[in-house]
């Protein structure tokens, strides 16, 4: 086998930068209208854009997929409990937690890693006003059960739906589930304009509460309806996200051939489980889940450092688990009985390099290392 050289590293993810040639001609409309924020022509145009392009029916921009989730709270005025998953990224929860909220942790799906529908019933309590799960590495969760719950308890639904940029559901958007669904847009994501994010919703009336809330409340020059915070993207980071959805479609194929590539190449790997499949309708290929199981040569920490011996940076998403840090372990529902999936695939899972830039080779090479 062709290995790649030994010190050029393979990073978990690589941010998706078209040509700079193709970015300047967009500076340049800003620079001349010096119109850099506060819902300028690139501001709605990606609006426009992202709504078309994920076939859902409004898309409100924020600077970030954390305050995206903090403002989708607030728009729901969501208060006492939430219902959440600790296997995710640790925003999830944070999001809650300043919005002066309770988490409460619901164990996952052995098999899609999401939010358990089956454990969500026995965690409602008289504070209990919402469900926030996660459609974790862009697999959805069942949706049909959480509405169902949702419907009969009275509760809001909020999606995390950071990972799920362009996945599709029974033939329509996923974001389309839900009261609200949040998207972040970071440098690390499927989609990204450097720093940003958005809340998807379906009518007019929630849209224009989301805008007033992430512009300080404002309404007018002179009416303030709420106390908002500042969400509002910038005039840039607008830009970059329309130069960025040209790209988009080449780099998801892209990313479903490596995945695909990894799948078949560690099938048959005594000790190692892909967690998706590859073929998957509507999948976006976000992450490359595998579970470094007991019957594997090496433990995950071992196997992990091998990899980070030949510059293979994969990840542990997500581990620790969000009720390890401090300002949860104490939580009733972050005791370890509690979570019994989610600690044990947290203890077992890496996940692999996956990117438009990643080369055939370095996937094999990646392969490689985990099948020999
Ligand atoms: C990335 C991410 C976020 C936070 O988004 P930012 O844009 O980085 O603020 C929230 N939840 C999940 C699941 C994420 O992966």
């Amino acid at each position: 086998m062709n290995e790649p050289e030994k010190d050029a590293p393979i990073y978990v993810t690589r941010p998706l930068l078209p040509p700079l040639e193709e970015f300047l001609p967009y500076l340049r409309q800003i620079w001349d209208s010096k119109w850099l924020t506060n819902n300028g022509p690139f501001h709605h145009q990606l609006e426009q854009a992202l709504a078309e392009y994920l076939g859902v029916r409004h898309v409100a921009l924020f600077t970030s997929g954390t305050v995206a989730l903090i403002t989708a709270l607030q728009t729901l005025r969501i208060v006492g409990e939430v219902i959440t998953t600790p296997y995710t990224f640790v925003a999830t929860a944070h999001s809650l937690l300043w919005n002066g909220i309770k988490p409460v942790f619901v164990d996952i799906d052995p098999v899609t890693l999401n939010l358990d529908p089956s454990r969500i019933e026995a965690a409602i309590t008289p504070q209990t006003t919402a469900i926030m799960p996660v459609h974790c590495y862009g697999e959805p969760c069942d949706v049909a059960r959480i509405e169902h719950i949702a419907d009969i308890y009275g509760l809001k639904v909020i999606y995390d739906a950071a990972h799920a940029f362009g996945v599709q559901h029974e033939g329509s958007s996923v974001l389309n589930h839900g009261d609200l669904s949040v998207l972040s847009f970071h440098a690390t994501k499927v989609f990204n304009t450097f720093e940003g994010g958005a809340i998807v919703c379906h009518d007019a009336k929630t849209k224009q509460r989301v805008d007033h809330l992430k512009n300080f409340g404002f309404v007018d020059e002179v009416t303030v309806v709420a106390p908002g915070i500042n969400g509002k993207m910038s005039e840039i980071n607008a830009a970059f996200g329309l130069l960025q959805l040209k790209g988009i479609d080449a780099a998801l194929a892209r990313r479903k051939v490596i995945a695909a590539r990894y799948s078949s190449a560690l099938a048959s790997t005594p000790g190692i489980q892909c967690v998706l499949s590859a073929d998957r309708a509507g999948a976006n290929h976000a992450y490359f889940p595998i579970l470094v199981q007991a019957d594997y040569p090496l433990g995950r920490d071992e196997l992990f450092e091998k990899m980070r011996r030949r510059n293979v940076f994969a990840r542990r998403y997500f581990y620790p688990l969000i009720t390890d840090f401090p300002m949860y372990r104490g939580m009733p529902s972050a005791a370890h009985a509690n979570l019994p999936v989610a600690r044990k695939v947290a203890d077992q899972v890496i996940c692999l390099p996956i990117h438009p830039e990643l080369s055939d080779e370095q996937a094999d090479f990646i392969a490689g290392l985990i099948a020999g």
